[in-house]
């Protein structure tokens, strides 16, 4: 079966990784051409060989181009998408897919009227810390997991120029935000009861620099997502707890710990400590013959490449491993997330 040939739409950052890496190192597919509004990227893409488009236009009438990746600011989105599934094109679009469920629908709409594949980039579904966590929620090695903290904090602030613009869907919660809860609400099968959400405004941008939300599921796991820019001291990236032990994973290098109880006859107490002016065993550590450290598990990746995955899609009908449905749960909670914060209210589901 012949390779699917792609335009990339928005030769930046993330265009340029797809096109230099992902779609370029994939046997399924391969870069037609680039186009970017910026006549510099352009240039930087004639610089590195891509056959380089000057309009979108010229790349909608293109009959070789197949397929489109958008990788343009959050807010172009929509109308790219739009366009190029009415020209005939297949299309990969980009975290955070749509600002709103209502233009999410709207590109469905077009890409069902027309049979295209539409399909979103949500590839930190494959990240070996959030595979930990799963299996260790699947396989409940700690127990029932029923508390899970998801934070990512950096010290850098906002990145580039259109991300500090509400306007062009800039703010941390439609940047990373949208990865942690689209591991959340693939990890977790159940309906969400309630979310609450606070957002901060360190920068003094008109978007928001980081967020923390409390969502609670119908099977009781309560969940904080956080993600901050302003941390010069980082919180572990995952915190979690089961009924029968903890685990933590610090950062992207898998350093982390699960310590569970131990299943003992006899009851040891733990020693009390002195903790400021008082003494306590509430807070004391656990002792020793109470308690099993492990290592976090090892797991391996049951992975299809996205762009194969893309390419059985387009050409088997294969069912795709980022579905529509679930991009748009995301965005429902992002809404939420959005009214919350906006509010400071509870948002009953
Ligand atoms: P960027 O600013 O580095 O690049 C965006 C490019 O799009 C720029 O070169 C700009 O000139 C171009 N552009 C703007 N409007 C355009 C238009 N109408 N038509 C064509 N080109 C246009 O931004 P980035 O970091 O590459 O982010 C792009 C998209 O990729 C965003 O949606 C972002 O959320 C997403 N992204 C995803 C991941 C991921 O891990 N999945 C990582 C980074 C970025």
């Amino acid at each position: 079966m012949s390779k699917i040939k792609f335009a990339v739409v928005g030769f930046g950052g993330m265009g340029g990784h797809h096109a230099r890496h992902l779609i370029r190192e994939n046997n399924h597919v391969e870069v037609h051409g680039i186009y970017d509004i910026k006549e510099e990227r352009r240039e930087a893409g004639q610089e590195e060989d891509f056959k380089v488009y000057q309009t979108l236009e010229e790349v909608l009438s293109d009959k070789e181009v197949e397929a489109v990746l958008i990788a343009t600011p959050n807010d172009s989105h929509k109308e790219i998408a739009i366009e190029s599934l009415k020209a005939g094109k297949h299309v990969v679009c980009e975290k955070p897919v749509m600002m709103s469920v209502s233009d999410f629908d709207d590109v469905v709409k077009v890409s069902e009227e027309t049979g295209k594949v539409f399909m979103t980039h949500q590839n930190r579904r494959w990240d070996s810390d959030f595979l930990i966590i799963r299996d260790l929620y699947n396989k409940e090695t700690i127990g029932e997991l029923f508390q899970i903290e998801s934070r990512v904090h950096g010290a850098n602030g906002i990145p580039g120029d259109w991300r500090h613009l509400k306007a062009h869907g800039g703010g941390m919660l439609l940047d990373w935000g949208v990865h942690l809860l689209d591991q959340l609400l693939f990890m977790i099968k159940s309906p969400i009861k309630t979310v609450y959400s606070d957002m901060s405004f360190v920068l003094g941008d008109d978007c928001d620099d980081g967020f923390m939300s409390y969502i609670i599921f119908e099977n009781g796991v309560r969940a904080h997502i956080e993600v901050e820019t302003s941390n010069f001291i980082k919180l572990p990236r995952w915190y979690v707890k089961g009924y029968k032990g903890t685990g933590v994973i610090h950062d992207w290098d898998l350093s982390g710990e699960l310590v569970l109880q131990r299943e003992t006859d006899v009851k040891h107490e733990p020693t009390p400590i002195q903790a400021g002016q008082g003494l306590t065993k509430t807070m004391a550590p656990p002792s020793e013959e109470m308690t099993e450290r492990r290592s976090l598990p090892v797991v391996e990746a049951e992975y299809e490449s996205y762009y194969d995955n893309f390419f059985n899609v387009v050409r088997q009908d294969a069912e795709p491993v980022v579905k529509n449905s679930e991009v748009r749960e995301v965005l429902v909670l992002i809404e939420r997330i959005f009214e919350s914060a906006e509010t400071g209210k509870t948002i009953t589901y």
